[in-house]
């Protein structure tokens, strides 16, 4: 029985098979490409971004552990073996890391801090009004994981939070809406709203001219998940028309994102470069070990993937 570590992220390996190996001392791991060996041997792939189709190669796979907490691009590959158990990463600092950043952009727009730097160029002497954080409605779209650490954080800070996703949810000082028939509403009521939804063929484009139509005037948009959630001409129109104040795009459909792409210069955007977390080596490498002894003892890993789903 082997591991086989696969990751075309550049130094992924050299990060991880110390830590792996620290963890499983007795498990054979093995890195993809040089060191696969006998395809046959492989039960168990650690994978971050694998090569398309390597994965449909190995006979004996049991399980696949996602390092990454979207498998979007993974279900994408057609030869993915979509009848073997997924589970992806799930990493507390993950989430501190997610938070920290959804929280640092609410306060940004909340604040009108985005106004600043054109009135320091002007030498502009520009206080900017701000309501109360108790009548600024941030919404979530997505309560899994990640969203709900974050709105219960932005609760927890004052502001007026509410959360959308698939099925209902209770979550305390936080308003929910659920499924299709409640998202007008949902964002009707949204002058923020931050985007961490995992990407699926339901959710492929789901910020689009009518989405973003059905949001209060001047309101402002936090995309954190992936890039193929909005419907890019979509954005730009909206923005250009005035009704959307400005957005943060954290993902993109590209990466990098292209450098003749309209949004690098549009003043109504911020981009950052997929910064908003990342799995940490040390932490994803100990719920790896988790799942892999679980694996061993005849259990299923935790966090499995729904491939019919998408999440
Ligand atoms: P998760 O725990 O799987 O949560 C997904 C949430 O989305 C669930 O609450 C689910 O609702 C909801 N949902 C799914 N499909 C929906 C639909 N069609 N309509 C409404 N709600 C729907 O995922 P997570 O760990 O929070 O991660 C979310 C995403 O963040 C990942 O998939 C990844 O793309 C992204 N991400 C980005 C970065 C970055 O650095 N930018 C880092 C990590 C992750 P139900 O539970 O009701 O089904």
């Amino acid at each position: 029985m082997a591991i086989l570590f696969m990751s075309t992220e550049a130094g992924d390996a050299e990060d991880y098979l110390p830590l792996l190996k620290g963890h499983l001392p007795d498990q054979d791991i093995r890195v993809w490409p040089g060191a696969v060996g006998d395809p046959a041997d492989t039960e168990i792939a650690v994978i971050a971004v694998p090569e398309p189709g390597v994965l449909a190669g190995l006979p004996n796979l049991k399980a696949v552990l996602s390092l990454w907490a979207g498998v979007d691009s993974l279900l994408r590959d057609p030869t993915f073996p979509r009848h073997i158990p997924l589970a992806r990463m799930v990493d507390p600092l993950l989430g501190v890391d997610m938070t920290h950043f959804a929280i640092h952009w609410v306060l940004h727009f909340h604040r009108g801090l985005h106004r600043y730097a054109g009135f320091q160029r002007k030498a502009e002497w520009q206080p900017v009004d701000y309501p109360e954080a108790a009548e600024r409605r941030v919404g979530i779209m997505g309560l899994g994981v990640l969203g709900r650490d974050a709105a219960l954080k932005l609760a927890a800070l004052g502001f007026a939070v509410a959360g959308w996703d698939a099925l209902p949810k209770s979550l305390d000082g936080v308003e929910t809406f659920a499924g299709s028939d409640r998202l007008a509403d949902f964002l009707g009521r949204t002058e923020i709203l931050v985007v961490l939804l995992p990407l699926t063929p339901e959710t492929q484009g789901i910020i689009n001219a009518k989405t973003l139509a059905a949001l209060p005037p001047g309101a402002f948009l936090i995309s954190l998940a992936r890039g193929g959630h909005i419907i890019d001409a979509d954005l730009l129109a909206t923005l250009d028309s005035g009704r959307l104040s400005m957005a943060l795009l954290d993902a993109f459909r590209h990466e990098p994102l292209p450098a003749d792409h309209p949004f690098w210069h549009h003043p109504g955007i911020i981009v950052t470069p997929h910064v908003a977390s990342k799995t940490t080596p040390r932490t994803a490498a100990a719920e790896i070990a988790i799942d892999v002894r679980r694996l061993l003892a005849g259990d299923m890993p935790r966090h499995l993937v729904d491939v019919t789903r998408g999440y």
